[in-house]
């Protein structure tokens, strides 16, 4: 009958934000290699370059602007973080955020 702790404590935990996903910028535009994977903004580590990359075939855009003739490289092995809205923004690549 009696019942140790409270119902609230699971309402805090609820209030963790999934950080992983949720701070990605997604892109716009079709992956030309695997046409459905989900494109979002990252920058890669050895210098600091804005790319796109699919999450799907791991394939990284070096041109966000252009993804049809955009040189690319293999993601597997580079070194990369998710760029955050802001740093979109800051390129100048407002208009190809997914929002
Ligand atoms: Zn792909």
């Amino acid at each position: 009958m009696a019942r140790l702790g409270s119902s609230r404590h699971e309402g805090v935990e609820c209030e963790t934000p999934h950080v992983s996903h949720e701070a990605a910028a997604h892109a716009l535009g079709t992956c030309r290699v695997c046409a459905n994977g989900e494109l979002v903004f990252s920058v890669v580590r050895s210098d600091q370059r804005l790319i796109i990359e699919c999450l799907e075939c791991l394939t990284g855009y070096l041109v966000p602007t252009d993804l049809a003739t955009s040189q690319v490289i293999r993601l597997e092995g580079t070194e990369s973080r998710f760029a955050t809205a802001r740093e979109v923004m800051d390129a100048g690549m407002a208009n190809l955020l997914a929002l």
